[in-house]
């Protein structure tokens, strides 16, 4: 049986553990380390640790984590992280006792370096991708960002997105005001109500969920954005400006 736990950290960041057949997990983007020491006390054994991007809240514990595990870090190409022992890029495999193999993915836009993890069942997907949004454009153009996104919704429907941030509630404002009509989606912001109003995380999301619900998913379904069309005026010829002008909409939307 494997197990997926999100541990909170920060203000609304995810450190997320997924156990493999050998009781041992995979932790996610350790921010901090406090939460994994923590959950380390209670038991949790790391079996490797995947770094999506070199954000700060998503690598900030690795030092004080290399002083108590040895074991692989995977993690991108990037100067600006140190703690990385095994560099991965598109199209590599990261094998790991007790765990199927996961494939790693470029996903260029929120940052230039920025990877995903995948072995179809679960997705780590770092700020690439947020239930019912995406990731800001700190390095990338909204072309690499879409074609990121792309690769991401093309993985099996019941992947289980793993975004490493609590964004989904107030990203369904944005989602509403973009496409008013969509009855899915409210079902699932009021699945996602409750379970935050008892304090439990919103994820993991499905890829199949988010295909249906996310207007960064849903640029080829133009009849779909009315909002964004009352919001610019007209509405964009092609996806691509249509997934670019969402972007620009969502970075000032209040
Ligand atoms: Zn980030």
């Amino acid at each position: 049986m494997t197990a997926l736990l999100a541990l909170p950290a920060f203000e609304d960041n995810y450190i997320w553990c997924y156990r493999g057949s050998n009781g041992a997990s995979i932790v996610v983007d350790p921010g901090d380390a406090g939460p994994v020491l923590a959950a380390m006390a209670d038991g949790l054994r790391i079996e490797a640790i995947l770094i999506t991007h070199h954000h700060n809240d998503h690598i900030g514990g690795l030092p004080a984590l290399r002083a108590v595990f040895n074991g692989p870090v995977f993690g991108p190409a990037d100067a600006r992280i140190s703690g990385i022992d095994r560099i991965v890029g598109d199209g590599d495999t990261v094998h790991t006792p007790g765990f199927r193999p996961f494939r790693v993915l470029a996903v260029p836009g929120h940052t230039r370096s920025h990877l995903a993890y995948t072995d179809d069942d679960v997705l780590f997907c770092g700020d690439t991708l947020f239930s019912l949004g995406c990731g800001r454009l700190f390095e990338g153009t909204p072309d690499q960002m879409l074609m990121s996104l792309d690769r991401l919704a093309a993985l099996p429907d019941d992947t289980r997105v793993c975004c490493t941030h609590e964004y989904t509630l107030s990203n369904a404002r944005f989602a509403v005001a973009a496409e008013p009509v969509n009855p899915e989606r409210d079902r699932l912001i009021a699945e996602i109500s409750a379970l935050r109003a008892t304090g439990q995380p919103s994820l993991p999301s499905r890829i199949g969920v988010e295909k249906a619900c996310n207007p960064f998913l849903r640029s080829d379904h133009p009849e779909q954005l009315s909002g964004l069309a009352r919001h610019l005026g007209y509405m964009p010829e092609t996806r691509q400006a249509r997934f670019s002008a969402l972007r620009a909409w969502k970075d000032r939307f209040q």
